[in-house]
This record gives C-alpha cells, structure tokens and sequence, in this order.
C-alpha cells in the first residue's frame, strides 16, 4: 500500500506506542488522586507539562494544556477565550479557509451576540498582513489564523500577522499548528495561543495540546472535576499525555532531516505532474508536506477511488469533508472554480514515503487518467 494521506493521519511511531504501554502499567493511578501512587502520576504530569512546553522554548511564559485533539483545543481557545473576555470587545477574526474546528466554532459565536469577520485570503491561499491589518479595531479580542492550510500547505506568515494583532493590547492571537508542528518553521514566542492533534506528527488519536500565554483564562467547554487548570474536566490520562510528548520531541528534533526528505518527494510530484491534465492548487512555495491539484477533465472521487483500488491512499478534499463529495470551500476562497473546487486531489507525504513511492503514483495516476472517461 502506498500511503499518502499523513494530513488526515499519520503511521504511529513505535517510541510512541512503546511509551503509551510502559505508561498504562506504571502509572494508572489518577494524577488527582491524593494517595502516593496519584501524586506520583501528578507529578509526572506536571513535569510533563514542563517538558512539553520546552520543546517550544516557552516554560517561562507559556502553560499547557492536554486535550482530545485539535477540535477540542480549537474550541477552547475559540468559545473559551471570546467568553472569557467578552467584555473587552465582541469581535472575532478568522480566516476563512480555517479548519470547520475553528470556522464552525466562529460561526457559532457569530450566533451569541459576537462578530465574527472572515479573512479572505490571496489566490494561493494566505492572509495577507495588509488584509488583517484593515480588519483590525480595538473591539477584536481574537484573530485566529492557521500555520499551514490542511488543504493546500499554504503557509502563513504568523509573526507579521501576530505583530498587526498585538498591536492592539486586548487582542489575542491564536494559530492553529496541526498541520505546521515539525514541518514549517513557528515563531512560537509570537503566539498567544496555539493548538494541535498528536496523530498529526505520529503520535496518538484522541490526543492533542493547546499551549497559552500564563497569564490567560478561559470560561470552560467541559465543566466537572476542574483538572487541567479548571479550564478542561475529565480524568487525565497521563500515557496519552506523555505519548504525545514523545511525538512532539521526536517531530522537532527530525524536523530539518525530515524536511529535506519531503522536500525532493515534492519537487519529483510537482515535476511529474509537469503538463498533465491537472492545475495546481498548492505551490512549491508552500508545506512540502501537502501538494493540491484539481483534475481538469476527470472526477476526482472517482480517480481517488480508482486509485484506491491500485493500493494508492490520497484524499479528494480534507477527510473531514471527504464523503460529502462537496466543492472544496478553501479552494473557492482562493478564487478556484467551482470545477477546480470539486475536482481537486490532495496527496500529502510524511519522513516514511519513498521517490520510489512517488513514480508509481505518479505512473499509476497517468494511466488512470487514460483509462478512466472523462466528467
Ligand atoms: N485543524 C487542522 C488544520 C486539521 O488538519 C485538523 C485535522 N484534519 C484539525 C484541526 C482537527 O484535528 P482532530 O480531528 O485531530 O481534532
């Protein structure tokens, strides 16, 4: 099988699940528990913690917070932080080729008395800092804006964006990292607030972090318990914390090798594709990770499927979205057609494809392309 959906979800890497076991038997206890085996698990989520937040050079001004994932990160830094502080101001701005985890939560604070503005974004998918910088007033207490677009790899430029926004002083920046953690470079320092998922870099589903400033609050999504700082209920699972630890080292740690290998599996996709009946979507410009092209004259969740039955694994739009069979609406935002938008195939790589991988793709793609009639 080939494999290139690591977007959707990566391969789990085996320090990693090593770590979830060896985890599970030695420390099982309830870290709230007040007994020597729960303080014992307490005090390795709290060094945890720390360590977590050293991989990103922020002990001293950041905390973190474990979660079940980027969904929830993102609802929290969404819900929690426009609640929280809603007495600053009432507006809200997002891009709008955010994850639905960040567009829907928007969409729903647009239904509770907030005022939520959509970016809009250039023709390769970026917010430009003159686009945010018009949109900005002193009653925006939030921008959220992605690292790198799970459709397109666009990557954004978040230290000139967080710059425009922290121009206002009650104004706070979130970016969403999942698909930028390891992969791109991340002026953490700038960020307020920042989420991700840990299966997105080869750790464990169900799990994810959202990291933020100290001195912030937020009103809770889940109330119970209050563990996690009050701001998230529910026993924590300390294997699953320490599990994504593991991951989030080991994606930084191989993060400039892993990237020259992406990068040359990108330039053979680009330069494959090279006058085939496709338009590029994503640019060389943007994540190696991720490469975007809209078929011009073929379906794509017929190729897709066509494809799967050769073993090859790529996705037609985001999986989030993937069995709607809907247009891509981050490709409409970028001005795509609505053709374009519903015929596009996103192939995103991880450290563990292979060139070799990549040409039967690509001869693989070209013969179905012959093979299968046209839309
Ligand atoms: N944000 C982005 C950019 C993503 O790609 C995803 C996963 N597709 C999410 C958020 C949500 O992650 P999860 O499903 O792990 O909560």
């Amino acid at each position: 099988m080939i494999y290139f959906d690591s977007a959707a979800s990566t391969s789990v890497s085996p320090s990693v699940l090593d770590c979830f076991v060896s985890a599970n038997q030695d420390y099982y206890a309830n870290p709230s528990s007040v007994h020597v085996a729960g303080r014992q698990a307490g005090r390795k989520l709290e060094e945890a913690r720390k360590e977590l937040l050293s991989f990103f050079g922020l002990v001293s001004s950041h905390q973190a917070l474990y979660l079940s994932g980027a969904t929830e990160a993102n609802n929290l830094a969404l819900k929690g932080v426009a609640k929280q502080y809603q007495n600053r101001g009432k507006k809200i701005l997002v891009s709008s080729v955010e994850h639905p985890s960040v567009l829907e939560v928007a969409h729903y604070l647009g239904t509770q008395g907030f005022e939520v503005i959509e970016l809009p974004v250039d023709c390769s998918g970026h917010v430009l800092p003159d686009t945010l910088a018009s949109a900005m007033d002193k009653d925006v207490i939030l921008v959220s804006i992605m690292g790198v677009n799970n459709e397109t790899g666009a990557i954004n430029d978040l230290s000139a964006l967080a710059k425009i926004a922290h121009a206002y002083p009650k104004c706070f920046f979130h970016s969403d990292l999942t698909q930028a953690i390891g992969k791109v470079e991340i002026p953490y320092k700038d960020l307020d607030l920042f989420s991700f998922s840990a299966h997105k870099l080869h750790g464990l589903k169900g799990s994810g972090a959202l990291i933020y400033k100290s001195s912030m609050r937020f009103v809770p999504v889940l109330h119970g318990g209050g563990q996690e700082m009050g701001f998230r209920s529910g026993t924590v699972s300390l294997p699953t914390c320490l599990a994504l630890n593991i991951a989030v080292k080991e994606a930084l740690i191989s993060a400039k090798a892993n990237l020259a290998h992406v990068d040359a599996l990108s330039k053979a996709l680009y330069e494959g594709l090279a006058g085939e009946q496709i338009r590029f979507n994503s640019s060389q410009e943007g994540s190696s990770y991720i490469g975007n092209f809209s078929l011009l004259h073929h379906k794509a969740s017929v190729i897709v499927e066509a494809l799967s039955e050769e073993g090859i694994c790529v996705s037609s739009a985001s999986a989030c979205s993937a069995k709607t069979d809907r247009a891509s609406t981050v490709l409409l935002a970028m001005g795509k057609s609505h053709d374009d938008a519903s015929n596009a195939i996103r192939v995103s790589f991880s450290k563990d494809n292979s060139l070799e991988e990549v040409e039967t793709f690509l001869t693989t793609l070209k013969r179905i392309l012959k093979e299968v009639h046209v839309r």
